[in-house]
């Protein structure tokens, strides 16, 4: 064992008894390369955050430029910083335009805290809806609106009045009622298995909160900036949210989330009491730098339509498997979010170990252990896709066959 992993297991809290414990020596495109000479093909992208590969060098040069021009200089919204101005303006360029006031925090758990935050404070109502299968983050308000209870029970109690109903229940969307907040919702739930909602689910949920006077607040910190074929999951599914959340492939591999309303919503931050909402690091210059460049290569690279390709192509691969292979149940997804589930838990674990060990990145989602997640970067090439497909047929034969050990060679 070297030294680094001695220590990475001695100072650094572990949040599993089983780290997959790759040690990084850099990461460039879609590939990471490890301190002992082996390279990987990365279809977990960092969990959607490497949408345009890894380090890619405009976002490079952006970062350091802005590192040359300043770091951290005042708490969020008080000074002006050309950055994070930038990147807002461009946000709004680019979505409804009811969409046009953002907030920006430094990861997902926290832009969804200020949307459910916003929500309350704007409706004036308490109560908030969330669905079962959904994952939200994990600090405490984040936490109390997952819809898993094994993570929760052990921090009870957890934030009041949070209900949860079924994703893809249209019927039980009557429950949404004027006492109502805020409902939030995945568009596609991510950590629940890459599950899609039916034709219906979210514009019924759309009007059933116009009806009721409650917010809605789509999050798409996994789905967000091209990764389903669209910039947002959202145009996918007809139903426009009056709060967005963004985060992980925001801040082009920097820590960025955000949450966006229009400013008739956001205006009750800055009122009774002013600094309703604030944070020090929030939107800090440098990530803002890096999700612009980042935000520029997705549009000027079409990398939404590419990421609708390229899913096309990378399922039809998946399905010649599931033909070959009667492992697989299913192939879920859209665009670049791709859900292989299995018929068997011990079955897919051979398989997601096989493939690492033959140079190939793949990982569980959070909730299900029998589904396969698939988020490349959407820059992922022909001779890629056809790499991790080849690596997914020789690591389904062993998963097949009840086994790990896999000798290849590349
Ligand atoms: N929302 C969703 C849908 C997510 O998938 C995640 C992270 N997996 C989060 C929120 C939390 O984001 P972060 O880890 O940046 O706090």
């Amino acid at each position: 064992m070297t030294q680094l992993r001695k220590h990475f297991l001695k100072y650094l809290c572990q949040t599993s008894s089983d780290p997959i414990g790759l040690e990084i020596d850099r990461a460039e495109d879609s590939y990471i390369y490890t301190t002992d000479g082996r390279r990987y093909l990365d279809f977990l992208a960092g969990i959607s955050v490497a949408n345009i590969g890894h380090a890619h060098p405009e976002v490079v040069k952006a970062i350091c430029e802005q590192a040359q021009r300043h770091l951290h200089v005042m708490v969020y919204g008080e000074y002006i910083q050309t950055q994070q101005v930038l990147l807002a303006r461009r946000l709004a360029s680019i979505l409804p335009a009811s969409l046009s006031s953002v907030y920006f925090t430094n990861s997902g758990t926290e832009a969804v805290e200020g949307a459910l935050k916003l929500a309350k404070k704007y409706t004036r109502q308490t109560q908030i809806i969330s669905f079962h299968g959904s994952y939200h983050g994990d600090t405490h308000g984040s936490l109390s609106v997952t819809g898993r209870e094994v993570y929760k029970t052990p921090f009870y109690p957890l934030l009041p009045e949070v209900s949860f109903l079924p994703f893809n229940d249209t019927a039980a969307l009557k429950q949404i009622d004027p006492s109502v907040a805020a409902v939030i919702v995945e568009p596609i739930q991510g950590e629940g298995g890459v599950i899609l909602p039916k034709k219906q689910f979210l514009p019924m949920l759309r009007n059933q909160c116009r009806k009721a006077g409650a917010l809605l607040i789509f999050d798409e910190a996994q789905t967000g900036l091209g990764r389903t074929g669209k910039l947002f999951a959202f145009e996918r599914f007809n139903a426009t949210p009056d709060i967005l959340v963004l985060a992980k492939a925001l801040g082009g591999g920097m820590p960025l989330g955000a949450f966006i309303a229009s400013p008739k919503i956001m205006k009750c931050l800055s009122v009774d009491p002013p600094l309703s909402h604030v944070t020090t690091f929030g939107g800090h210059p440098v990530s803002c730098a890096a999700g612009l460049a980042s935000l520029e290569i997705i549009l000027k690279n079409h990398l939404a339509d590419r990421a609708e390709k390229m899913g096309k192509k990378l399922r039809t691969g998946l399905t010649a498997l599931a033909q070959k292979y009667a492992v697989i149940e299913e192939i879920r997804g859209v665009g670049m979010m791709i859900g292989l589930v299995f018929s068997d838990e011990k079955v897919c674990e051979h398989f997601v170990v096989a493939a690492r060990r033959a140079g190939l990145l793949l990982g569980y989602t959070l909730h299900t252990n029998r589904t396969v997640r698939m988020v490349p970067p959407l820059t992922l090439s022909d001779e890629e896709l056809r790499e991790g497909l080849f690596i997914m047929d020789w690591s389904l034969a062993c998963a097949a066959k009840g086994t790990k050990d896999l000798r290849i060679t590349h």
